[in-house]
């Protein structure tokens, strides 16, 4: 980090200024910042900081980068939005994009992971009334541990009461499996039953956990025996965050419906509900009638005229060979961290740069002196330290954060 500009504290004033002024949006920490470069951010005092966490899982290729910078300053200037009362070019050219990479055959835009949840959720329910005329078929089954969304639906098939609590009565019948259970998961599944099972292949906000080999492919065949729609939510873990374009790459299965969001848009909001063409019939538009689901900023130009950005620039600098060789790296860091500090760590667990340090303690306390010492990290599932970094970032950058979080072990060991 670098020191502070002597003269007045601007930041503590916006800061101040925000606790009078703004609703909770997650729990902020205490700074602002006002610029960022590649793998680096700095605050409104000029201090400077490594990012390890990329705006969780979003700015997969670091911040300001030339290409992303460009197509959006050019795309601004040309045209921003239309409504899609017409076409637009760009949302065409970001769902071929998708199509083109993936097991899916169409794909709907919304602006966020929670809005393209919601839109798999409402295909699934109205897939079983209209396509199967299995209206009973209501149930969504989805995992403890997990974390889907804030909204209504996502809130109330998110594994975790914390983010329940005080808000019912919620979206019904939900049933919650344990996370990883192939057997919990068949016995939910009774046949006529579900329309979906919703699952994240990593569930990361739950504390990077990494289910066993075979689950997924398990999952795609009960969903088959029992006619239930698959629903992988690769918010988190799609667009290169694992190594590979989707995390479900890694197990060779492919869902029904693929949520996206985070880092497709590198930076500006945008969610994608990506299908087979045989679920997709499930928001099927009928002559005449409502369209069955639809948003008025979903897929704007400039959101899409940055994901086909960012999708191309993966390609194009080899991100996802990248993000497996340098996640290795921080795989065996984290290893030898944890093994170094057996008395505060239990383990290390992920995949690519999708990664954690697993305490025996809250997270929380490490996470805010990291941050002091100049490194973004942030919490999953309470105990564990996530690393998501940009997926440019170099072995070098992985070393000096290590460094630091080993450094903040040590003194916490010390004062014990
Ligand atoms: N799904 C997963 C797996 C997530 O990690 C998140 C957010 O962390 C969401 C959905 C919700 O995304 P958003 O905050 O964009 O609504």
């Amino acid at each position: 980090m670098t020191t502070s500009p002597p003269g007045g504290d601007r930041q503590q004033d916006l800061i101040a200024l925000a606790e009078k002024k703004m609703l909770r949006n997650y729990r902020q920490q205490p700074v602002v910042f006002t610029r960022g470069e590649g793998v680096h951010l700095w605050d409104a005092r000029g201090d400077r900081y490594l990012d390890m966490t990329a705006g969780i899982s979003v700015c997969s290729l670091g911040h300001s980068h030339p290409a992303l910078t460009r197509v959006i300053a050019e795309q601004a200037a040309r045209v921003l939005h239309t409504s899609n009362l017409y076409y637009n070019e760009q949302q065409i050219r970001a769902a071929a994009a998708i199509v083109d990479r993936s097991f899916a055959d169409r794909v709907y835009f919304g602006n966020s992971g929670a809005e393209a949840n919601e839109a798999a959720l409402k295909l699934a329910r109205r897939y079983a009334h209209v396509v199967r005329g299995e209206p009973e078929r209501n149930l969504v089954v989805a995992t403890l541990d997990s974390f889907h969304g804030r909204t209504f639906a996502t809130m109330s098939v998110t594994g975790q009461e914390k983010y329940r609590t005080g808000f019912g009565p919620l979206l019904e019948p939900v049933q919650l499996v344990p996370f990883g259970d192939l057997a919990a998961a068949e016995k939910a599944l009774a046949p006529g039953k579900a329309c979906a099972f919703l699952v994240e292949p990593i569930q990361a906000e739950g504390g990077i956990v990494v289910p066993p080999p075979g689950y997924l492919a398990g999952l795609r065949e009960v969903c088959d025996r029992t006619g239930t729609l698959l629903i992988f939510d690769e918010v988190q873990t799609g667009v290169g965050r694992t190594g590979k374009l989707f995390g479900h790459q890694w197990e060779g299965v492919t869902p029904d419906v693929m949520t996206l969001a985070k880092a497709l848009g590198g930076g500006v909001p945008i969610g994608a509900m990506a299908c087979t063409e045989e679920a997709a019939r499930g928001l099927n538009y009928v002559e005449g009638d409502a369209v069955p689901h639809a948003s008025t900023f979903g897929g704007n130009a400039l959101a899409c005229a940055a994901a086909v950005c960012v999708l191309d620039t993966i390609d194009a600098e080899g991100l996802l060979d990248r993000c497996q060789a340098v996640g290795e790296h921080l795989g065996r860091k984290l290893d030898e961290l944890a093994a170094a500090h057996p008395d505060q760590c239990t383990g290390a667990r992920g995949r690519g740069l999708l990664r954690g340090l697993v305490l025996a303690s809250p997270a929380a306390p490490v996470v805010t002196e990291c941050r002091a010492r100049g490194v973004l990290l942030s919490v999953a599932g309470g105990r564990v330290v996530r690393f998501a970094p940009p997926l440019i970032a170099r072995t070098e950058h992985i070393d000096e954060a290590i460094a630091v979080l080993d450094a903040v072990l040590r003194e916490r060991a010390g004062r014990k």
